[in-house]
């Protein structure tokens, strides 16, 4: 039976691990902590209990086991996260899902040629050469191994017949954009170049950037084109191996390439990720925020003009990430820097200064401060970037620092900002607009409340059965719930387990849930208070209850008055009456 299978591989994997592979995760108490990654989050509100084995967001209400979370987080169905999950725990599953899944195929065909690539780059001599062009450019073999570089071969169609002999089709290689089709015939979509495998937070390959090799190739460098794994806006080149670092010093330097990233790794800056040529997405900073509060821009004096950069300030201040700027001098790029002069870069990064401080330097810098004029132009230069702060805080002490630096009136400042405020769009915070919570939502909320907190102290039972029996539960796996926890209760003893043999596999997940949500909230409160607030609960659900009958009766008399049926009318009113 599937049912056991799901079982064992929930027994093989451990959550804790799992989830933490995603997210950095805090000790605290029994449990683990985390920053929601399904919610704009700023207190770590997400718990993980290694006990139960599952998940919960105090603040969305998100939740479930390691099936869920991979679903959630990855947005794939349940055959293709039991698939995966499957494989990882060596669990070899007895009723293979027809449709495997497209996304676990893709991610299998992505590994296969990114080892395809591997073993090309140390197994031929082409592939040697290429390494060789790494080593004269600095990089270490190491370095190499640990971001899993590789090459490939010049020929036509190498990997493709490598992946056929595999069992896969040609539209699976073509479809996970390996493959393209040229004059007629398929062909590798990579040929004689330096493969750069690009990885997601856990380390599963999702697509390539190949680099060209000979100079007289076009284009210099060539990515996956998107798939249904590979999301250009989603993946942080090198985050899976520098995530750890990033926690540590719990700030991530942003480069641009990938060449960028793994010279200042090897330069001992290891906190470091690239963006790959794409503008910073909304998506990539809410992922850094979760691992880090300070993002550290490598920009040279030309990149912090553009509105590139102006758009990375405005998401990441509204998202509390506190950025710095780390001005490369006499370099190209970081790549150029951290090869020549490894202790430069890392004084670079370590001199990384706010980035309003920045901009305030570099006006002055560029305009002087000698004329009115000159100061004109400072603030028409500086306000932009102080009016994208969003903590009103921040705003204030930057404004007297610009009117101290320019010896100006800071009402004056004040003024123009408010200006600046006036035309300027808001940004919307991702995860911030909440639906109303509606009447059902709530019922149903109350209901797994009441049955969650019965179930963690069963004690309490008693003094409420005779209520509780009388409610008509609206969720019907609430009233499952409530019916077999009285069956497990014998009055002195309760079996936790009986109730949940009882229940089916989602059922069974959703009921622990509960109980996590309730043990956080009442481990600790006294018995008397437990009591106090369950009886709030219950009324609450009655009135609940009340609320929603006497709606339906309002719009069943409303309904036989207008098609005059006085009989009926007669009879809903006697209702309302007895009723309320
Ligand atoms: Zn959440």
């Amino acid at each position: 039976m599937v049912m056991d299978q799901l079982e064992e591989i929930k027994r093989r994997i451990d959550i804790v691990e799992f989830i933490g592979q995603y997210l950095p995760l805090k000790k605290a108490g029994r449990n683990f902590r985390a920053v929601c990654p399904f919610h704009s989050d700023k207190d770590p509100s997400l718990m993980v209990s290694p006990d139960k084995q599952i998940w919960h967001c105090f603040g969305c209400g998100a939740g479930g086991d390691i099936f869920g979370f991979l679903m959630k987080k990855e947005g794939l169905e349940f055959t293709e996260a039991l698939g995966q999950l499957a494989e990882r725990a060596g669990v070899e599953l007895r009723t293979r899902p027809r449709d495997w899944g497209v996304k676990s195929k893709l991610f299998a065909i992505n590994e296969l040629a990114a080892k395809f690539f591997e073993k090309y780059m140390a197994d031929t001599v082409a592939g040697r050469q290429a390494m060789n062009y790494l080593v004269n450019r600095g990089l270490s073999a190491e370095t190499a191994a640990k971001f899993r570089l590789g090459y490939a071969p010049a020929g036509w169609d190498y990997l493709i017949k490598f992946l056929l002999r595999r069992g896969y089709t040609e539209a699976e290689v073509e479809k996970a954009g390996l493959l393209v089709q040229r004059k007629g015939k398929v062909s590798d979509k990579f040929h004689h170049r330096l493969m750069f495998p690009i990885m997601d937070i856990t380390g599963k390959v999702v697509g390539f950037t190949g680099r060209v090799l000979d100079p007289n190739d076009q284009p210099k460098y060539l990515n996956s084109p998107e798939t249904p794994i590979f999301n250009k806006g989603r993946v942080l080149y090198g985050l899976s191996v520098t995530k750890e670092d990033i926690q540590e010093k719990k700030a991530a330097v942003l480069v641009e390439g990938q060449m960028d990233a793994l010279s200042s790794y090897q330069a001992e800056v290891k906190n470091v990720v690239a963006s790959s040529g794409t503008a910073l997405t909304s998506e990539q900073l809410e992922t850094l925020r979760r691992h880090a509060e300070m993002l550290i821009l490598a920009l040279d004096a030309d990149g912090a003009g553009s509105e590139a950069t102006k758009r990375a300030i405005e998401l990441a201040s509204a998202k509390d990430l506190e950025i710095r700027v780390a001005i490369l001098e006499g370099y190209k790029d970081p790549d150029d820097c951290a090869r020549a002069d490894p202790a430069e870069w890392r004084a670079t990064v370590a001199q990384a200064v706010p980035i309003v401080d920045f901009y305030i330097n570099y006006a002055i810098k560029k305009y002087g401060t000698g004329s009115v004029n000159d100061k004109k132009k400072v603030v028409a230069e500086v306000l932009p970037a102080i009016n994208l702060l969003a903590s009103p805080v921040e705003k204030d002490q930057y404004v007297k620092k610009l009117s101290e630096a320019l010896g100006v009136d800071s009402n004056n400042l004040y003024d123009a900002l408010r200006n600046l405020e006036a035309k300027r769009k808001p940004v919307r915070r991702a995860g911030t607009v909440e639906t109303p919570v509606k009447s059902v939502e709530k019922a149903d909320w109350l209901e797994r409340r009441i049955v969650g907190m019965l179930l963690f102290k069963i004690n309490h039972l008693d003094s409420f059965k005779e209520v509780l029996d009388a409610v008509e539960w609206q969720s019907k796996f609430v009233k499952k719930v409530y019916v077999e926890l009285k069956n497990c209760y014998t009055g002195r003893e309760f079996s936790l387990d009986g109730v949940l043999a009882r229940l089916d596999y989602s059922d069974k997940v959703d009921l622990l849930e509960i109980l996590m949500t309730v043990e956080e909230y009442y481990a600790d409160m006294p018995e008397g208070d437990v009591a106090q607030e369950l009886r709030f609960y219950i009324n609450l659900l009655k009135q609940q209850h009340t609320r929603v009958q006497l709606a339906e009766l309002n719009r069943k008399i409303v309904e036989a008055e207008r098609v005059g049926d006085h009989e009926k009318l007669q009879q809903f009113l006697e209702e309302f009456n007895r009723q309320f």
